[in-house]
């Protein structure tokens, strides 16, 4: 199974437990087409396989993820779509196309792991920015090392944040804006005081403790996690989550739209100079 992906690693490290590691260090795991479709896959074929009861989601070394691959080409004619967003594939021009595209691989994607019936828990060391903050906001418990660090500065890109707004639920909502508004990292020492992260531990000791911690959830019967997950998920849809994530996407779409007009392309060509600014101040 482990060679069946390009971008990705499938692994049982351990009895109950699937491990499914990011594998494109050299562009910092920056997520492309490929990468989307071959975790979802993973995910399916974790869910799938009664002898898994627990997935921890990782990264290769030295960043969990830099978020989405912008470099990459774009082809959705290469894949099958998972959800039920069609036009993705035929790439229609204009907004059709671009929202079909990120409501199947981003927010259609993110819906379906946040809610596969068994528990994951994202193993986070260096950096998780936009693309790769919205990989650790979908699983259900977070491990990071004391050096990781969480952010989305998109919003110097003219949109409202990365494509999957749980930020409000992950940080609450008045830190929730400093990340947005300020474009700032949090560390995981303050992300752990915000309830977004479950515990810090060294950066050598990350992938034991994060094995430790699924071998614990392992020992209890499959059912009673899927139910368990299932109450807490309906709890937070109670909240409203679900109707969140439909308005963000759909002021996402506006803002990729506006700046297509203004701009013409996907994101204000100014924010890339912005964050590079900043990152050099610091
Ligand atoms: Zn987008």
């Amino acid at each position: 199974m482990t060679d069946a992906y390009e971008t990705i690693r499938y692994e049982t490290p351990a009895t109950g437990v699937a491990r499914i590691t990011l594998a494109r260090p050299e562009m910092r795991n920056a997520q492309n087409e490929t990468l989307l479709y071959e975790l979802d896959a993973a995910f399916d074929a974790a869910a799938h396989d009664p002898a898994v009861k627990v997935i921890i989601l990782a990264g290769d070394d030295p960043h969990f993820s830099s978020g989405h691959d912008l470099s990459g080409a774009r082809d959705m004619t290469r894949f099958t779509p998972v959800t039920s967003w069609g036009g993705a594939a035929a790439e229609e021009p204009g907004v059709a196309g671009r929202q079909a595209r990120e409501e199947e691989i981003y927010l259609g994607f993110c819906r379906r792991w946040r809610d596969l019936p068994k528990p994951t828990i994202a193993q986070v060391q260096g950096k998780a920015i936009a693309g790769g903050l919205m990989l650790v906001a979908v699983c259900d418990l977070v491990v990071a090392s004391e050096d990781a660090q969480f952010s989305d500065p998109s919003v110097a890109f003219g949109v409202n944040g990365v494509e999957w707004f749980s930020h409000p639920w992950d940080f609450g909502i008045r830190k929730a804006k400093e990340m947005l508004f300020t474009g700032a990292a949090f560390s995981a020492a303050e992300a752990e005081r915000m309830g977004f992260v479950n515990k810090v531990v060294a950066r050598d000791a990350l992938e034991a403790e994060t094995l430790a911690l699924a071998e614990r959830i392992a020992q209890r019967p499959a059912f009673g996690l899927r139910l368990a997950k299932q109450a807490m998920n309906q709890a937070q849809d109670a909240q409203g989550f679900q109707t969140v994530q439909a308005a963000a996407m759909s002021l996402h779409q506006m803002g990729h739209a506006h700046n297509q007009i203004v701009h013409g392309m996907l994101v204000d060509p100014k924010g890339a100079e912005i964050i590079r600014r900043e990152a050099k101040a610091k």
